[in-house]
């Protein structure tokens, strides 16, 4: 899973591991890995931690090749790592910008989802869950280059959800809404955090999403409190 050093995917890396998975973690920062691995040995659970810039796509391949040495086949894909990038006219947003968004919102998903494609087939019950967000359908001013990148990783979810039609492998788009983060705060720094629910409010239908049990696929699931 990726984005796990902190916010939702920290929560759901911890949530998994408690359940029994062993969760492969991915993040730049080293310190909130080995801060998260920690916490998941305290509880007896497992994981692997992989510090890797999602904007190195062949960092990407190189990380899915070894999982399918090591493991053979992957259960569960949470593609969860996002960037906001600047809230701003989507005439003034810069090109280094606009590319920093792409490349971690969107193309490295479809990176991870071209190389671990055979390894989620593998499974018998493959899972993906993408890391979306409810303002894709609201074209709000100044969230231009955020939402575009979610509105692009819905589509490809989506379009990898049809194609896994009458496999093993079931993909859907999962939509947080707001939640008690970082993201969320530098997006809204003017906002209370106490008032939003906190990342572990999520993990129960993060987890049922991810489960074998799940039979959804192609489908948008709103976190609803
Ligand atoms: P945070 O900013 O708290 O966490 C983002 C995570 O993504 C971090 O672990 C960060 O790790 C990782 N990440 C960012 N850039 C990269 C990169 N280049 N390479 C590797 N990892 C990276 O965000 P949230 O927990 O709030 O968000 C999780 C997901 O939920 C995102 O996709 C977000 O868009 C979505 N979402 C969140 C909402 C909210 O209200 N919080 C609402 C709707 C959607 P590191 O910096 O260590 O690399």
């Amino acid at each position: 899973m990726t984005g796990a050093s902190r916010g939702i995917g920290r929560a759901a890396a911890l949530a998994l591991t408690k359940a029994g998975a062993h969760v492969v973690a991915v993040a730049r920062t080293v310190g909130g890995l080995e801060e998260l691995d920690d916490n998941i040995r305290k509880e007896g659970g497992t994981a692997t931690l992989v510090p890797l810039d999602l904007k190195d796509f062949a960092g990407i391949d190189r990380m899915g090749a070894a999982l399918i040495e090591r493991w053979g086949r992957l259960d569960a894909l949470f593609g969860n790592a996002g960037i906001l990038g600047p809230l701003t006219p989507l005439t003034h947003l810069q090109p280094k910008a606009w590319d920093d968004i792409m490349a971690v919102n969107v193309t490295a998903n479809y990176r991870l989802l071209r190389v671990l494609d055979g390894a989620l087939r593998q499974s018998d019950s493959g899972r993906v869950l993408m890391s979306s967000s409810g303002i894709v359908h609201h074209n709000r001013p100044y969230w231009g280059g955020y939402a575009v990148s979610k509105a692009a990783l819905e589509t490809l979810t989506l379009t990898y959800a049809a194609e896994c039609n009458g496999t093993n492998v079931k993909a859907n788009v999962f939509n947080p809404g707001k939640t008690r983060t970082r993201m969320r705060a530098e997006a809204m720094p003017g906002e209370d955090p106490m008032t939003l629910p906190a990342p572990e409010e999520l993990t129960p239908l993060i987890l049922e999403l991810l489960s074998p049990a799940c039979m959804r696929n192609g489908e948008l699931v709103n976190f609803r409190r």
